[in-house]
């Protein structure tokens, strides 16, 4: 009988999804998909689907780490101008063009990082098994460099039109923090209405920044032989008391409106078993998308370690590996959420058959190229490029049919937000 209730409860509390469910502005219309220059640019991505796949294993064949993307970006600058696009190279290597639109509409930017995180000496051939590419990078973000220039082609070979201008950006050193995307933001002001980042796994809408603070605790000494160690100031005592003491600090409770988290990932220095060692080192990893959140905890955690670095009479300094700025508070998040960028993207999917778990089909998190974006107040989205996974290891794989629905998306946003006027008569 206990059994039965406790089974019963939750059905009798659940309400039906459809009901908890806000209404978000949209401007996808199914309309907008079956207008003739539409339809022809999705004919034109299935009947040269095998060429995009070719062209996706040569691009993952061509190794890029972060700030070595000179290769790929060469690459992709070739394959515009072969167009006959005006292709840019900015200093720090991101590589764009501009489809021009009719005039009075919206600039829309695509972004897609040309870096993976993979050493330049990592074996990145291609294997094919099935519909599975596998390949360190083939995911990430390989996919989407690919899909990008195959949406350029078809949006171009199907005389696609919208009234507003549309930007595709090939950005660098994604992965180093987002830093070429910012740089482009930065160098470009006042051009992107709105920002679409390629990345991440098929389905995945996003429309927040998850804040992420990576950072490295040094702590240093002169160092001493055992015999000799008593007493003396020890970095690895002063690193190991600071450790302990940052997980006190105390993180808002399970199920409040903003949550945080926070990880000791990796500890290193000494060089010999009978010295105090003189420079001990550990790194944290920050993330909250609450602005505000996000520098009182890095804050608490620097002070933590230059107490326990003064206790034991060692130096300190924090070094920064990477800074992505937070995104927002709840009512921060819930307004961009209600941009019709947001809702026409995960419309947008469905249409193509992605199935999107009703209540969940947007995330307020996100850590791509579109964060850059959301920090700027730029109305700013990232949307996946196939199905994949293992990303950023060895065994990174890739689906390869899901990559013609992650470019037909790219098409359909561009139809909708940079809003269609038509095929313009010849
Ligand atoms: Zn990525």
């Amino acid at each position: 009988m206990r059994r039965f209730v406790i089974t019963l409860m939750p059905l009798l509390w659940a309400v039906p999804a459809w009901a908890q469910q806000p209404t978000y502005p949209t401007r996808f219309s199914p309309a907008v998909a079956e207008s003739p220059a539409v339809r022809d640019a999705l004919t034109y991505v299935d009947q040269h689907f095998d060429a995009q796949v070719a062209e996706w294993i040569r691009i993952t064949e061509m190794p890029a780490k972060s700030e070595h993307e000179e290769r790929r970006a060469a690459y992709v600058k070739a394959q515009l101008e072969a167009l006959g696009l005006p292709v840019t190279v900015d200093s720090i290597g991101n590589v764009s063009t501009r489809l021009r639109g009719t005039g009075g509409g919206p600039t829309l930017v695509f972004a897609a990082h040309l870096d993976t995180v993979h050493p330049m000496e990592t074996d990145v051939t291609v294997t094919r098994r099935g519909d599975r590419l596998h390949a360190p990078g083939v995911f990430d973000n390989s996919a989407s460099v690919a899909n990008a220039l195959q949406a350029v082609r078809a949006l171009l070979a199907s005389g696609v039109r919208p009234k507003g201008d549309v930007v595709f950006v090939w950005t660098v050193q994604e992965e180093l923090g987002l830093r070429g995307m910012a740089y482009w933001l930065d160098h470009n002001p006042n051009v992107a209405d709105m920002l679409v980042a390629l990345d991440g796994g098929l389905g995945s809408v996003s429309y927040g920044a998850l804040g992420i603070y990576w950072s490295r605790m040094v702590f240093t000494g002169e160092g001493a032989h055992t015999n000799n160690s008593r007493g003396r100031p020890h970095p690895a005592r002063a690193a190991a008391r600071c450790i302990q003491d940052i997980y006190q600090i105390p993180l808002p409770p399970p199920g409040a409106p903003v949550s945080a988290v926070y990880n000791v990932g990796m500890w290193r220095g000494g060089h010999v078993v009978n010295a105090i060692p003189q420079e001990i080192s550990f790194t944290v990893d920050l993330r909250t998308v609450d602005p505000a959140l996000l520098a009182q905890l890095d804050t608490a955690i620097v002070n933590t370690c230059r107490h326990a670095a003064e206790a034991e009479k060692v130096g300190f300094e924090r070094e920064f590996i990477q800074k992505n700025e937070a995104g927002g508070r709840p009512e921060q998040l819930a307004d961009r959420r209600a941009h019709p960028l947001v809702q026409t993207a995960v419309d947008v999917l469905r249409y193509l058959g992605v199935e999107l778990p009703a209540g969940r089909e947007a995330s307020p998190s996100g850590s791509t190229d579109s964060n850059v974006g959301v920090v700027r107040g730029i109305p700013s989205i990232s949307v996946g490029r196939s199905r994949g996974g293992d990303q950023h290891t060895l065994s990174e794989w890739a689906d390869v049919p899901s990559a013609n629905i992650g470019t037909k998306q790219i098409i359909l946003l561009t139809a909708t937000m940079a809003e269609l006027e038509g095929r313009p008569t010849p």
